[in-house]
């Protein structure tokens, strides 16, 4: 393995801990002694129930999730979730209300205007996504609200929950387990687990009981999640080292102390980042200050001329994937659950550096 030190704020697939990496690989020749990789064993077989157990409490735990609501792990991403959500809340004459907050709400909505009426009741998309819109009303007749609580391509993300007179759903793939959530405000929260729970390849689906399968709609057993959830996640085969991989994640989280710390680190991270884009006149935040997304913030410079020579020194500096998105230019520095302080240090010393040089 390379000795050298990269400073990875890759937007996801992202950064995991070191130790989940180093167990992760042990158990792709030999899971906990059983003699089996966990890439060559049977999903029904003992060890794997162990760990698909053990990654559904963690989320149920992690959250503070009521006792009775569901976690599956299915494939597909957050982005067969846009599909799934309406199939599975939206009754055949209902309708869905969407806040529209960036890129993946968007798509949410495309996914849902194909299933049925589809309401846009909040949206950013005047000011190109740079803030997250407040004070809206929620039609009290829709079947359910779905919002985007970070996004993670503009950088903004719900620092407060709207108020739902109707079911709340959530799509927390880029900020789940990054802070404490009041669970049982929402009908479903889901997420791809390759932005702070895990790598990619599992989908995570936290679920109310109560609130599911109200849709009358006839579904294949495969895009039903009431069935994904009373099959225990295993309807077919889950995807086995994506949820245990998690698993590990997940249980790192709760070592380091929950996601009450993992917030603690976060808002650290954020401020040392936030700060030396707010104090060097060379840099320039993208979104609303009040709305900054705490895991990925965005920033540009203001003479896009000069990113060439900053490109070449945080490169030469180790530092991976702080390219803003194709869609929206400038610079992104994703800041998981799992990267450290230190690594947000030494993309703010390149910064103050740049700053010496040219400012
Ligand atoms: C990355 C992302 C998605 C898409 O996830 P896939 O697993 O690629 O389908 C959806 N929503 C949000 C908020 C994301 O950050």
């Amino acid at each position: 393995m390379s000795s050298t030190k990269v400073h990875n704020f890759s937007a996801g697939p992202c950064i995991l801990p070191k130790e989940v990496f180093e167990k992760a690989s042990q158990a792709v020749l030999d899971l906990e002694g059983s003699g089996l990789s966990i890439l060559e064993m049977s999903h029904r077989s003992k060890p794997f129930e162990a760990v698909m157990a053990k990654a559904q409490g963690l989320v149920k735990e992690l959250l503070g999730a009521p006792d009775n609501y569901e976690v599956v792990f299915l494939g597909g991403g957050a982005s067969l979730g846009f599909h799934l959500i309406p199939l599975n809340y939206m009754r055949p004459n209902g309708k869905a209300a969407y806040a529209n907050t960036g890129e993946w709400a968007g798509r949410a909505i495309k996914e849902s205007a194909r299933v049925g009426e589809t309401l846009v009741v909040a949206s950013s998309e005047d000011k190109n996504f740079s803030y997250i819109p407040k004070g809206f009303e929620i039609p009290n007749d829709a079947d359910y609200f779905h919002f985007t609580s970070n996004n993670t391509i503009f950088g903004t993300q719900f620092k407060a929950f709207p108020k739902s007179p109707v079911p709340m759903i959530c799509d927390m793939s880029s900020d789940i387990f990054s802070r404490p959530v009041n669970v049982k405000d929402f009908a479903l929260i889901y997420g791809g687990a390759q932005k702070n729970m895990g790598p990619a390849g599992a989908t995570v689906y936290l679920m109310d009981p109560e609130r599911l399968g109200k849709s009358d709609r006839k579904i294949s057993p495969v895009l039903d999640l009431k069935n994904h959830a009373a099959k225990g996640s295993m309807y077919n085969t889950p995807p086995v080292y994506a949820v245990y991989v998690s698993m590990l994640t997940l249980q790192w989280m709760k070592d380091q102390g929950g996601v009450v710390e993992m917030e603690r680190r976060n808002a650290a991270k954020a401020k040392l980042l936030y700060d030396a884009v707010d104090r060097l006149p060379l840099f320039q935040g993208t979104t609303a200050v009040e709305d900054r997304s705490v895991m990925n913030p965005t920033f540009v410079m203001k003479d896009a001329a000069l990113e060439p020579a900053f490109d070449e020194l945080w490169k030469a500096a180790g530092i991976n994937g702080i390219r803003g998105h194709r869609s929206v230019g400038g610079y992104r520095a994703s800041m998981y659950n799992a990267l450290p302080i230190e690594s947000v240090q030494v993309l703010v010393d390149v910064m103050d550096e740049f700053a010496k040089k040219r400012g």
